[in-house]
């Protein structure tokens, strides 16, 4: 399949091309042009255009365009979904599913289009003002960088472009190197739906090069990145003035409590397939459980015999439960990790072989001293530390000893305990009862300290893409 860029609604190539291909035998997929800072300038250009032609969308009109847009993705599933699956090498169940939420955040969208909503200032409740009558409406910033992560490509590009557009936003987006396939598909539908071709460009490359242009440019007024911490870093450095919105990693850690032994069975497969899921590549894969000494025990042993029935392999298989992750770099990576943490004194109790360039085991691991990188930083495959604790305060401690922030869950019956977790867990959300890998799309989503700035939700995110104008009236 050959990839083209998407600027003005014109398709564009370029000489030199970036090889996309299939994680689970590194097989060709397609090309796509590797885009320069010429292009991003192009395409900012043609999002200028793109902005002032929205001015003429009602927000009536930009809701039906996007409930438009939903259908149609709806219509294509399969094709979504298969292009998903060659991409990322996430199973054709999990790629399914992923349109299905794309689905629902472009419709969440188009119903938050026509609530944005200002409110009235009082101006009189200033000494000595009188006779000035006032509000605030929020409005749409103008042009906005997209910067989006290979694991969910079409979901995560939804939950920017779509509340973008709904607020009357052009985009410029700048897809992950491995996946944007999918993005170029989504743009088009996008552009079918009735928006302007102008409002919606695609521009392929590299991160370090297309990426930081988009970045660097002075008329992009908000970068939205979902990604690494260190890019996201890099990123606020390299932007100057302007808005940010920044979804980053985290090495999600639960807490299940001594009263849970009626159900543990059920815990050890809920947490294992949320370590599982996507090969372990989910901003919000459960890494870290510390388990209370009084279920530890039998913990561990329903999640290693849950663990192994997991089947391992072809991703394009129905039967497939645990697929590749992205690329042999990071299998090398994650094998590097799980040696580390065993010199350290921790223990595998079940997987930990690698079955090929990119097919990892799906392993859990024992006894991980914080020292060790499996502990300390986002793992980012199909790995989950199973540690012991003797209380909720040091399941709370454990969890919070971490530079991330983004979801957190604990298994409790106890009322008292779930609020003290609640309230002393330093993360973006809580999930009591519920792995930390649960999400809704409409619900606030994002993290704090080193997973990030702002929430996403289309709701959210619309907050996050509009600024508030003030108009006061003097009437005397
Ligand atoms: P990444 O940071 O390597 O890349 C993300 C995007 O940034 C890509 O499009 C890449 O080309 C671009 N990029 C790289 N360097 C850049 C630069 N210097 N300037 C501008 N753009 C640049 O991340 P990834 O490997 O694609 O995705 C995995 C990461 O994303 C994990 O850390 C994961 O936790 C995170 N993530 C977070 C969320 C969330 O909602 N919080 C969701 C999904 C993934």
């Amino acid at each position: 399949m050959k990839g083209y860029m998407l600027i003005g609604g014109k398709k564009v190539y370029k000489q030199e091309e970036i090889e996309i291909r299939f994680p689970y035998d590194n097989s060709l997929v397609g090309t796509i042009p590797r885009g320069d800072e010429k292009d991003i300038e192009i395409a900012v250009e043609a999002a200028k255009i793109g902005y002032e032609k929205l001015k003429g969308m009602t927000a009536f009109d930009r809701a039906q365009a996007l409930q438009k847009a939903a259908r149609l993705i709806a219509s294509k599933s399969k094709e979504f979904a298969e292009l998903l699956t060659l991409e990322v090498g996430k199973t054709i169940k999990e790629s399914m599913g992923e349109v299905g939420r794309a689905v629902n955040t472009v419709t969440l969208s188009a119903e938050e289009a026509k609530r944005i909503f200002g409110e009235e200032v009082r101006f009189d409740a200033a000494p000595g003002v009188k006779n000035k009558i006032g509000f605030f409406r929020r409005v749409p910033l103008g042009v906005i960088g997209c910067i989006t992560p290979f694991n969910f490509p079409l979901n995560l590009t939804c939950h920017k472009v779509a509340p973008a557009l709904a607020a009357g936003n052009a985009v410029v987006i700048k897809p992950s190197e491995n996946t944007s396939l999918t993005v170029i598909k989504l743009a088009e539908v996008l552009i079918e739906a009735g928006f302007p071709p102008e409002a919606v460009n695609v521009v392929t490359g590299y991160g370090e090069e297309a990426g930081d242009a988009l970045v660097r440019n002075k008329d992009v007024r908000m970068i939205t990145f979902t990604g690494s911490v260190e890019t996201g870093k890099i990123i606020m450095s390299r932007g100057g003035l302007k808005k940010y919105a920044m979804e980053l990693g985290s090495n999600a850690g639960v807490y299940i409590d001594k009263d849970q032994s009626f159900r543990i069975k059920e815990i050890a497969e809920k947490v294992a397939r949320g370590g599982f899921a996507l090969a372990g590549q989910v901003c919000i894969s459960v890494q870290r459980v510390f388990v209370h000494e009084e279920v530890y025990g039998d913990f561990l042993e329903e999640i290693c015999r849950f663990t192994k029935t997991l089947k391992v392999g072809n991703p394009l298989e129905e039967e497939t439960d645990v697929g590749p992750v992205i690329d042999k770099g990071a299998a090398d990576r994650i094998v590097d990790w799980i040696e580390e943490a065993v010199r350290m004194g921790a223990k595998v109790v079940c997987g930990g072989r690698r079955l090929s360039d990119t097919l990892i085991e799906p392993t859990i691991v024992k006894n991980v001293p914080h020292e060790a990188r499996l502990f300390s930083s986002e793992v980012f495959g199909p790995v989950i530390l199973v540690n012991k604790v003797s209380s909720l305060e040091e399941g709370i401690k454990e969890i919070n000893n971490s530079p991330y922030g983004l979801q957190a869950g604990i298994f409790t019956n106890d009322l008292k305990s779930a609020f003290k977790f609640a309230e002393e867990v330093e993360c973006g959300g809580i999930m009591v009862n519920e792995i930390p890998t649960f999400r809704v799309d409409q619900m606030p989503y994002g993290g704090v300290k080193e997973s990030g700035i702002g929430r996403e939700g289309p709701k959210f995110a619309i907050e996050e893409m509009t600024e508030i104008k003030t108009i006061c009236f003097d009437l005397s």
